[in-house]
């Protein structure tokens, strides 16, 4: 009845499995920050629905909860939107907040989703903080994000933060860690050789951005960690290394060069440019 159907996240088996381990301990946050360049809104949906399986092995993607999440119809998993404006009203995430203290209708949680926190200012992240911090055990909130960057650091500090390696793949999450621990503690000498393995690759525009947007979203978990003290080992050897000063420069040459990626310029131009840029 509640076998398995080998139901997961495209292209993520590593997170796939992560978050079944953690369904199965009862330990997935109440805050979950979902960045990269994968299939965000589908991965906060596995998620959601790993929160309200009734069956084993969760989620089982067969139960009726699981049925409903994935069908988009669950009435405790909400997709929070605001068709009247471009960006998410302030006047909303008061709904929302206030409605997380109401228990849920028929699941396990309330889960709000949040598909795309570039629709979130930070006026607007500010009301959830409080909901976040104290709010009730059962209400979850999942964030999608292209960039971590997006929210603001006392977001960051209270969710837990899974990234997606989606077209970035498994090189450019470890190319990108590389390249902050270069920032951290590697000569220019080193840095340049690094820039010029990346042209001698034949790495493409589109892989060079995913690269280069894994490291930028490890700067902006540096630049949390230099605020709240709290970040996994990089983003405190970063915060240490680095300050807030210089984690911003590097951040905005980051941001710089991920921008190029999006127009027609050759890669060998953009790996030249970015070891001489990022060198102080
Ligand atoms: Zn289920």
């Amino acid at each position: 009845m509640t076998r398995s159907v080998g139901l997961a996240i495209a292209g993520e088996p590593g997170l796939t499995r992560y978050i079944r381990e953690a369904a199965g301990r009862d330990a997935l946050g109440h805050a979950v920050i979902l960045s990269g360049q994968g299939a965000l809104e589908e991965a906060a949906r596995f998620l959601a629905a790993a929160m309200e399986c009734t069956g084993a092995d969760r989620p089982c993607g067969v139960c009726g909860p699981c049925e409903k999440v994935l069908r988009g119809v669950h009435p405790d998993v909400i997709t929070v939107a605001d068709p009247d404006h471009k960006n998410i009203s302030v006047e909303v995430l008061r709904r929302v907040a206030a409605d997380a203290y109401i228990l849920p209708n028929e699941g396990r949680r309330k889960v709000y989703i949040f598909p795309d926190c570039g629709l979130l200012d930070p006026k607007a992240q500010n009301v959830l903080l409080k909901v976040l911090e104290e709010g009730p055990p059962q209400a979850a909130f999942l964030f999608c994000a292209a960039s971590s960057a997006l929210l603001l650091p006392t977001i960051r500090s209270r969710a837990v933060h899974w990234r997606l390696l989606g077209q970035a793949g498994e090189q450019g999450t470890r190319g990108g860690e590389r390249l902050c621990g270069l920032l951290c503690g590697g000569s220019a000498a080193e840095l340049t050789a690094f820039c010029a393995e990346l042209e001698n690759s034949k790495i493409t525009r589109e892989e060079l951005r995913g690269l280069l947007s894994e490291a930028r979203d490890r700067l902006a978990d540096a630049l949390a960690a230099c605020y709240t003290g709290a970040g996994d080992a990089l983003a405190r050897e970063l915060a240490g290394a680095l300050g807030r000063r210089r984690l911003s420069a590097a951040a905005d040459v980051l941001d710089g060069f991920i921008r190029q990626c999006g127009y027609n310029v050759g890669v060998g131009h953009l790996t030249g440019a970015l070891a001489a840029a990022l060198i102080v």
